[in-house]
């Protein structure tokens, strides 16, 4: 990948040259990390006993209005560090035992990411790397990424493009993710899983149902078993907070009855492969330490 210079590492396309000025996604040229621990409030095949690596990089290529960690996600949180650097974070978390790199909202630091992860190999790095992005991705990027990605771990927020305008100015949201979660299928496929339950390789969607908007929940579940069948992993999350100033649905919690509705019918249509929330009778939860407000309790579906 060659380095940035104007910058079109996501369907953004800003143009403009990051050692100069920000693009959309409020980066400059050098590389920002807001966090880096392991993390033990993933989908159980990614935590594990152990924890997941991850790495928060700030800044974010999708700016949701409804967005649970602006500090971090508006770049304005954390630390500037080297390419060298975040290779030896890599390799730090990996002497600290996690059981795999959770590289969280990468895309706009997808050339330097790469150079580092080209660095931590030659130095040991083994493990699993995830690409875990809001899913508004291009594929061009993607493709430059091939082989070094084990597990990508997207977002899919919007079927609807004016839901999507509205809520991430990004009408071409749904055909952006489409386009890219073919490709992370295309790379990575069938989901693969160690003697111990840890995914090693393969895609996991996630899906937040925002309150009042199932239907479109409804219509991406519909494309997603249509299009994959039981190749790919879901997640279905219930963690939606609403931020102070917001308005209409968005002000509102999501209710019990209209997340059951959406997880009822993944389980009608046929998934089997996936995370959602079964109140009390979930065994294990997480909770998403970057925002610390929602809880998810997920469960394997048929499980
Ligand atoms: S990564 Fe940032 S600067 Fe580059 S195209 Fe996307 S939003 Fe614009």
């Amino acid at each position: 990948m060659e380095e940035v210079r104007l910058c079109s590492l996501c369907p953004r396309a800003c143009l403009v040259d990051r050692r100069r000025e920000r693009g959309a996604c409020g980066c400059g040229e050098t590389l920002r990390v807001a966090r880096a621990a392991p993390h033990f409030w993933e989908e159980p095949c990614l935590s594990g006993k152990n924890g997941s690596g991850t790495v928060f990089f700030s800044g974010c290529n999708l700016r949701c209005i409804f967005c649970q960690n602006r500090p971090i996600s508006s770049g304005y949180e954390g630390l500037d560090i080297s390419v060298e650097r975040l290779s030896e974070i890599f390799l730090e978390l990996q002497s600290a035992g996690v059981h795999n790199i959770n590289l969280v909202t990468p895309t706009p630091w997808a050339d330097k990411i790469k150079a580092a992860l080209n660095r931590a190999w030659k130095n040991g790095l083994f493990l699993p790397v995830i690409y875990n992005s809001g899913g508004y991705e291009r594929v061009e990027t993607l493709r430059a990424l091939r082989g070094d990605i084990s597990i990508y771990l997207p977002d899919f927020k919007y079927m609807d493009e004016a839901l999507a305008e509205r809520l991430s100015g990004a009408a071409d949201y749904p055909e952006q993710a489409k386009r890219a979660l073919a490709e992370m299928m295309e790379q990575r496929g069938r989901a693969v899983f160690d003697r111990d339950g840890m995914m090693t390789r393969g895609v996991l969607v996630r899906h937040l149902v925002l309150p009042g908007h199932s239907d479109d929940s409804v219509k991406f579940l519909d494309y997603l078993r249509a299009e994959y069948r039981d190749d790919i992993w879901v997640s279905i999350m219930n963690q939606y907070t609403p931020m102070p100033g917001m308005k209409g649905e968005l002000a509102n919690r999501l209710s019990v009855e209209e997340y059951r509705a959406v997880t009822d019918y993944a389980l009608s249509i046929g998934f089997k492969n996936g995370f959602f929330q079964e109140g009390e009778a979930a065994a294990e939860s997480f909770v998403p330490e970057w925002n610390g407000l929602g809880v998810l309790s997920p469960r394997q579906s048929g499980a």
